[in-house]
């Protein structure tokens, strides 16, 4: 998932990088920063400052006309999803870094450009690039560091820098961490000006806290068939796949693809149970949860506190395994609820019908 430049920030922020203060704007409220700030429209897509989309906002009266302004501008194609103001730094330099997974070779890219604040495909002269098994050595920091002419204090706090990337990127899963511009201010800090991240989506289940919900609310949910008769939920995008799949293998028609990521939040199976039981042709759903940092335990008392809420739902027919999933089971016994601890027998228990057996 590409993540807009305040949310890419919120997980920075937590990984400790260093970041101008800033603040998402709460409708007409104006901002509780210094004069001037910055206002910045929040779009999926780069190319802001040149659509006019990043502003200097001096008074109050700048304020109302540049917000009102930015709410209706258009991004490549793309609407405003918010404003985001911030601190305006003084700028002594302008530099571009960014980590990516190098598929080819199973490791960490490092790219760096002297020339930052502009399309990095724009630049006259090529980014350096790097192959990382490990956060940047300290020679390698000292020859970037003779690249961008930073000089001094500035060496630490490029290591310092380069150290909690390189955390954030693998800590927090992420398939791309791009900072441009990173500023050198005037005052000597190196600050990451503009963030843009892309995190991989299969590792929901470990930001759950962190991450901010999928564009389709908390859970990644798509109708398949609007005839399909077995509707289902996974915990992890992979397994939600191999469930879809496990239905139509057993000669079922899906009707869904649900994902419901990690944790065991009721009110998210609530509303993921909900969506589906909404199908006009499901007759069954099948709930199939992988324990790992996930409890079965605690997920058997989500789907029983789902299940309550929900006055008109057709069977479910849950598979449990994994960690604590004979006490997921015992639980779920108790409330009146059959479980499974494997998908086939899961599948085998489905009305007859549709199926081929
Ligand atoms: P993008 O165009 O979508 O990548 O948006 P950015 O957040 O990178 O902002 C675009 C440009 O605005 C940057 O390249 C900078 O030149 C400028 N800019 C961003 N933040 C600041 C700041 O704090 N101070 C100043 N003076 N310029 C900034
Ligand atoms: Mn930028």
């Amino acid at each position: 998932m590409k993540l807009l430049e305040y949310q890419a920030k919120t997980i920075l922020r937590h990984y400790r990088l260093p970041l101008p203060s800033g603040q998402l704007l709460d409708g007409q409220q104006p901002p509780t920063l210094d004069w001037p700030y910055l206002l910045k429209v929040q779009v999926p897509v780069g190319g802001r400052g040149k659509a006019g989309g990043v502003q200097v906002v001096r008074n109050p009266a700048e304020h109302r006309l540049v917000s009102a302004t930015l709410s209706q501008l258009e991004v490549a194609g793309h609407h405003s999803q918010g404003l985001y103001a911030e601190e305006l730094l003084d700028i002594a330099a302008e530099f571009y870094l960014a980590l990516t997974i190098d598929r080819a070779a199973g490791l960490i890219e490092l790219l760096v450009h002297n020339q930052g604040g502009i399309d990095i495909e724009q630049a006259t002269t090529p980014p350096r690039r790097y192959q990382l098994e490990a956060a940047p050595a300290a020679s390698l920091t000292k020859q970037l560091a003779t690249y961008l002419n930073l000089k001094g204090s500035q060496l630490d706090q490029l290591q310092r820098l380069l150290d909690r990337l390189y955390h954030a990127f693998t800590a927090g899963d992420l398939l791309l961490l791009e900072i441009n511009p990173l500023i050198l201010t005037t005052d000597q800090r190196l600050v990451c000006a503009d963030a843009k991240l892309e995190t991989d989506d299969a590792a929901r289940f470990r930001h759950a806290d962190l991450w901010p919900a999928s564009p389709n609310g908390s859970a990644n949910y798509v109708v398949l068939d609007r005839s399909g008769r077995i509707g289902s939920i996974a915990n992890g995008a992979g397994l939600a796949m191999a469930t879809v799949d496990a239905i139509t293998a057993a000669g079922y028609t899906p009707a869904n693809f649900l994902d419901v990521g990690g944790g065991s939040d009721s009110a998210k199976l609530v509303t993921a149970l909900q969506a589906i039981a909404d199908l006009p042709a499901v007759e069954a759903i099948i709930v199939n949860i992988f324990g790992g940092i996930t409890r079965c335990d605690d997920v058997a008392r989500a789907i029983i506190t789902a299940r309550q809420q929900l006055a008109q739902l057709p069977p479910l027919h849950i598979r449990l395994s994994g960690t604590n999933a004979s006490a997921g089971r015992q639980l779920l016994a108790a409330a009146g609820l059959k479980s499974y601890d494997s998908l086939e027998a899961c599948l085998a228990a489905l009305p007859s019908g549709g199926g081929r057996a």
